[in-house]
């Protein structure tokens, strides 16, 4: 079978069917609540997703498992499989590259010590983004940014929003154009985990390793080092892979024998109009995912049975 034939159709950028097969199941496994970026709540969200006919949903907040009780809660209300993720910043041989972990435990320790510290970075590169947008006579303070965010991982949106919000700029793409895209006056580099720390994090927590939107972030060349050092799946499917991308890592999945996963990286509002429904992941890869983290439990428990 020829990588891209899944049992359900996967549309794209630029809308392509790739392989239609109507009344299959669909995961959208990348998406974003007011936990982080993105405006919806976690009901919202849900319904969001019920409203489009997802069978599963993951939600993926940046640097946070918070929303993850409320999310399966409302999952569970309206049939649809849940679970629970996260998207950390990560980088490899000076490439950024986001990772999603899937199937945590939101109670281990570890994992939660290291989201406080990618937490405090993150409020201190607030502090810092203001400091530079004052500096450029541009009368933001922090405080609006904290007030706008109300969460524990605010980020450059909610500086653009909050900069909107004080009509101290027309729109969030004009806030990021004038300010806060990579080189501009007011962006902060942001503190990145190696993807190997980031990676080991994960299964330390129980959870499954994936890269999101190698497409974004044009790493192709450490896809093979990161899945020879154990990463476990690759997002083939997302808004911002044209149906060639997804082929293409489709392929390279294959190639290196990682999972595949998929999902809009809805984050509401926050990026003009909800993203969620645009990319639907066939279930046949959600089920592989599901196999995946079976066996992995099942491999744990033996390890800790051979060394108790
Ligand atoms: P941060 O993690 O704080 O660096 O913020 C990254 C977030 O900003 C991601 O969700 C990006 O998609 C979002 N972002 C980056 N560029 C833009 C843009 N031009 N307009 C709106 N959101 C953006
Ligand atoms: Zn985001
Ligand atoms: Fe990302
Ligand atoms: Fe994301």
């Amino acid at each position: 079978m020829n990588a891209i034939e899944g049992p359900g159709n996967v549309t794209s950028k630029g809308g392509e069917e790739l392989s239609p097969a109507p009344g299959s199941l669909f995961a959208d496994l990348h998406l974003h609540t007011l936990f982080s970026d993105g405006t919806f709540t976690p009901e919202e969200l849900a319904a969001r997703g019920s409203a489009c006919g997802l069978a599963a949903m993951s939600l993926t907040d940046h640097d946070t498992v918070e929303g993850c009780a409320r999310m399966a809660a409302a999952c569970q209300t309206l049939g649809i499989e849940f679970v629970i993720g996260t998207e950390l910043t990560a980088e490899f041989s000076d490439k950024e590259v986001h990772l999603l972990g899937y199937f945590l435990d939101p109670n281990n320790p570890k994992l939660l010590a290291e989201i406080k510290k990618f937490q405090a970075v993150r409020k201190s590169r607030i502090h810092e983004m203001v400091r530079r947008l004052n500096a450029l006579s541009v009368p933001l303070r922090a405080e609006s940014v904290f007030a706008l965010a109300n969460c524990r991982s605010p980020g450059r949106p909610h500086v653009a929003r909050a900069l909107v919000q004080e009509g101290l700029c027309p729109s969030m793409e004009a806030a990021f154009e004038r300010f806060l895209k990579k080189g501009r006056p007011a962006w902060v580099p942001k503190f990145k985990i190696s993807a190997l720390d980031a990676i080991a994090l994960i299964h330390q927590a129980g959870g499954l390793a994936v890269m999101a939107h190698p497409g974004i972030n044009h790493c192709d060349e450490i896809i093979p080092s990161l899945a020879a050092q154990g990463m476990d799946g690759l997002e083939c499917f997302h808004t911002k892979h044209t149906a060639k991308m997804s082929k293409h890592y489709l392929n390279t999945a294959a190639h290196f024998n990682l999972l595949v996963t998929g999902g809009s990286d809805c984050h509401g509002y926050s990026k003009g109009q909800p993203l969620i429904g645009g990319v639907k992941l066939p279930g046949i890869y959600w089920q592989k995912l599901k196999a995946a983290r079976q066996s992995q439990a099942v491999s744990l428990s033996v390890k800790v049975e051979a060394a108790s």
